[in-house]
């Protein structure tokens, strides 16, 4: 029978990424770095580019043309957003910079008002920073007390085996969806259904998810929701926190200024409805607009299609990988994200990547934010190859070839 799916023109989509045909120390680049940042297609340069050439102007209070059509357009991303996460409605969108001040925001708004000495907060031991020390600062204010969720070791995966017992008297619990050093893929829609079972509030940090895979909010049943448009080819600057909207409303503001109040008197205000109870200031308008030309992007492509891409290069970057004599990888062989973590014997991480630039090789070396799980893991660092759509298998060959070089390198 004939495939009705169109295949995807994968080295077509390619193009459409100007930075990707960089030439770096003599070399074609190979951009291994997407979990730090994602490039950005010329859809979204092209948007960014128009937003300044025909709409620029300040949001909500103006009355002239331009600052309509600036409204207009930063409200369509909102909206845009609220679809692509499958929210039930776009004042359960406000704007950040990033997942990082999504997740202080929680911390700080939801915590300080809802957390008192003894209740618990139950986090991974594979949190980004962003996903710890924001909990920190509100145990250290409250007196909650922090428990971490076990990974398994170099197999990265979470020990549920005490998942219930952890959960007990735990009013927040925060996980992210994949792991930006392990690639694991947490079951979050089952975590979230067993916290919240338990009574907690739940967060997923989707950092590293929101771009990569069909990612509905409702379906994973959580409370609020985190992501960076600079991961998922928009702009930086810019990031969404999605929070159920009963939640929202019962949150006091997070920052004070113009925007977020309805009244204002000398000694004190009234606030706007949500969300822009949540966005003191001018927001990165914008962020927003090339946000919504991103989201466009990858859905015209199809977040499904970009996951099983994703997997089947991890899956050649590892069986790749495992040809390299004592290269030791970290995360689960199954079920793997689009990102390899790893150790080259007797080299330090910061050394294979150094060497690895000097190839055109761009990939990343160190803690990854993970200082804690690099502890347990028992390293220092390690390198890390992400990807996304755009790169190929060809790219992995010459990766590997690279490092097959850095090994000799390093063991005559
Ligand atoms: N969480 C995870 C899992 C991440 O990978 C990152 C970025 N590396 C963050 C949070 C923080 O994102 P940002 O710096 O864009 O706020």
């Amino acid at each position: 029978m004939q495939d009705l799916q169109p295949k995807t023109d994968w080295a077509r989509i390619r193009a459409d990424f100007p930075i990707l045909n960089e030439r770096v120390h003599g070399r074609d680049l190979v951009y291994f770095d997407n979990a730090a940042t994602s490039q950005k297609p010329r859809a979204v340069i092209d948007r960014l580019a128009h937003y300044y050439l025909h709409e620029n102007s300040n949001v909500h209070r103006g009355i002239h043309e331009l600052s309509n059509r600036a409204t207009l357009a930063f409200e369509a991303a909102r909206k845009r957003v609220a679809q692509f996460i499958g929210a039930a409605s776009a004042n359960e969108i406000v704007f950040t910079r990033g997942t990082t001040e999504g997740i202080n925001l929680v911390a700080q708004a939801w915590g300080t008002k809802n957390l008192k000495a003894g209740d618990r907060i139950l986090l991974t031991e594979m949190e980004h920073h962003s996903n710890i020390v924001p909990w920190q600062l509100l145990a250290q204010r409250t007196g909650a007390e922090l428990r971490y969720v076990h990974v398994t070791g170099d197999d990265g995966l979470l020990d549920l085996s005490n998942f219930e017992a952890l959960l007990d008297g735990v009013k927040l619990f925060a996980v992210t969806h994949i792991s930006n050093t392990l690639g694991t893929v947490n079951p979050v829609r089952e975590l979230c259904a067993r916290a919240r079972a338990a009574g907690a509030t739940t967060l997923v940090d989707a950092a590293q998810s929101a771009g990569h895979l069909p990612v509905d909010v409702r379906s994973i049943g959580c409370d609020f929701l985190a992501f960076s448009g600079h991961k998922i080819c928009g702009p930086t600057g810019i990031g969404v926190l999605y929070g159920r909207a009963e939640k929202l409303d019962a949150m006091p503001p997070y920052q004070g200024g113009g925007e977020m109040i309805s009244r204002v008197d000398f000694q004190a205000s009234q606030w706007n409805t949500i969300p822009h109870k949540f966005e003191a200031g001018t927001p990165d308008i914008a962020g927003a607009v090339g946000l919504h030309a991103a989201m466009d992007y990858l859905d015209e492509i199809g977040r499904d299609k970009i996951f099983a891409h994703d997997q089947e290069l991890a899956a050649y970057a590892m069986q790749r990988l495992s040809e390299i004599d004592g290269l030791r990888i970290f995360g689960p062989r199954e079920n793997h994200a689009g990102l390899v973590s790893f150790v080259l014997p007797e080299v330090h991480a910061h050394d294979v990547v150094t060497l690895a630039d000097q190839h055109g090789v761009a990939l990343r070396g160190g803690h990854h934010c993970n200082q804690p799980l690099m502890r347990k893991l028992g390293v220092p660092s390690t390198a890390r190859a992400s990807f996304y759509f755009y790169n190929t298998r060809e790219e992995i060959d010459r990766f590997i070839d690279v490092l097959g070089e850095i090994h000799k390198f390093f063991s005559r």
